[in-house]
């Protein structure tokens, strides 16, 4: 068992506050948001970084992102527009090794004290 916490967060080791699961791909609330949607989407096979990335994972690579599409459209986001980030390497500010998409919005709700 590795000690990865998003590998926890996916064992249920971890709470989280999921939006979707299925048996390749899981999304949930960050826990420190950086925007008032701020959703972290994944793969559940551990792969530490874009760096790790291989042709084989180019079918997953895409499902993420049709789920990341779909959880914006679900959360209420997709129309006014959002954002989506993946930090790369420690140099980028990457904090968990465990590959992730940001999916960052909702401004558009005009919570107090976000900015773009
Ligand atoms: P990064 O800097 O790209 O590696 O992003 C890691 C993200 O994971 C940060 O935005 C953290 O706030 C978030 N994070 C860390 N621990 C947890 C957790 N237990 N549940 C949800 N999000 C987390
Ligand atoms: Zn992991």
């Amino acid at each position: 068992m590795n000690n990865c916490i998003f590998c926890r967060i996916i064992r249920g080791e971890i709470p989280s506050e999921k939006v979707f699961e299925d048996s390749r791909v899981v999304a949930f609330h960050d826990i420190m948001p950086k925007a008032p949607v701020h959703v972290l989407v994944l793969p559940k096979k551990h792969i530490s970084s874009l760096t790790e990335v291989k042709k084989s994972d180019s079918d997953l690579l895409g499902e993420i992102l049709v789920r990341l599409s779909d959880v914006a459209r679900k959360l209420g986001i997709d129309r006014d527009g959002y954002k989506v980030v993946i930090n790369n390497g420690e140099g980028s500010g990457q904090l968990v090794m465990h590959m992730h998409f940001h999916l960052l919005g909702g401004w558009a709700r005009r919570v107090e004290g976000w900015k773009v």
